[in-house]
């Protein structure tokens, strides 16, 4: 399920499998329905 972060009044929405950042909910929520991540790795 995807997180939301607020930072600098911008929200975030996190990948909850590899940490992974999107500023647009579609975009976090399509990677993290093919993320095969199976650790949080928070890769920059
Ligand atoms: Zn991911």
């Amino acid at each position: 399920m995807v997180e939301t972060t607020e930072k600098d009044g911008t929200t975030w929405y996190k990948c909850e499998k590899c940490g992974m950042l999107f500023d647009n909910r579609e975009d976090a929520t399509q990677h993290e329905a093919s993320c095969d991540a199976e650790e949080p790795s928070y890769i920059q």
